[in-house]
């Protein structure tokens, strides 16, 4: 069973349908690179996946659970599925230890010692040990976002979804972000990644998507997407990007 599975996924604001059919799986272990233009859905699609957003039509199901199901306890599916975002939305009035222990404590009743030890771990993992008690605001754009992804890691997630982490950092902050991100990836974290950084897809991810009006326009395996594009709109695509 893949870990993720969308069938014919409709999702709309208003009249304006931003997702119009979209069938993706996601197996244990696949990294997988969603890559498009602004405004193609990548993010809603993302916030679908673990229940962020209701759904209009189609199905989700996230390790056998129906996330479109209103019967589903989304908080379950949540816990299982980690989001960092482009901004890293740290509690500045907290150390890093208290915003890496923070859900475990809440949501897991983890006790503090063992929560204190979890923190230690993860941000052995995204190169941090020496911030455990440092506040947010004395650390780095990249150090910021490397303990947001800390945080998520701490919950121990089957899936991680990655929105864009690097687009807000300058540019000299960015390799040190994707190097963690390579790091969980070698670890055999389940990752759906939303990047611009497309020599980053090709070397780390197993498969690429293009989205493209609310639809997969095109997929394959990373290793040959980039260099035969079939649609025009990919590549049209990868010559802005690629410059
Ligand atoms: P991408 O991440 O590919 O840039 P998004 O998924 O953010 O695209 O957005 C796709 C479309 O959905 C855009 O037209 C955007 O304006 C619209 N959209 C996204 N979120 C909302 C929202 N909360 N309310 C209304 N429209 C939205
Ligand atoms: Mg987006």
């Amino acid at each position: 069973m893949s870990l993720v599975a969308c069938h014919d996924v409709v999702k709309r604001f208003g009249a304006n349908t931003v997702l119009d059919g979209v069938s993706i799986t996601i197996e244990r272990g696949e990294i997988v690179a969603i890559i498009g233009r602004s405004g193609s859905g990548k993010s809603t699609l993302l916030r679908c996946i673990n229940g962020l957003e209701p759904i209009q039509g189609g199905r989700i199901v996230f390790n056998g659970i129906v996330v479109n199901d209103p019967k589903t306890d989304l908080r379950a599916v949540r816990q299982r599925v980690g989001i960092v975002f482009q901004s890293y939305n740290l509690f500045p009035h907290l150390t890093v230890e208290r915003n890496i222990t923070l859900a475990p404590r809440v949501v897991k009743r983890t006790a503090p010692a063992q929560a204190r030890e979890i923190a230690r771990e993860v941000l052995a993992k995204v190169g941090l040990s020496e911030k455990i008690d440092a506040y947010p605001d004395s650390l780095s754009g990249g150090q910021q976002q490397r303990v947001a992804i800390a945080r998520s890691l701490a919950m121990a997630p089957d899936l991680m979804l990655f929105d864009e982490i690097t687009s807000a950092l300058d540019p000299e902050l960015v390799g040190e972000v994707l190097k963690v991100l390579e790091e969980v990836a070698r670890q055999g974290m389940t990752m759906a990644l939303v990047t611009h950084e497309m020599g980053f897809a090709r070397r780390v991810a197993h498969r690429v998507v293009f989205m493209h009006h609310g639809r997969i326009w095109e997929e394959g395996p990373a290793e040959r997407f980039f260099d035969a594009p079939r649609t025009q709109e990919l590549q049209s695509f990868l010559g802005a990007v690629l410059h």
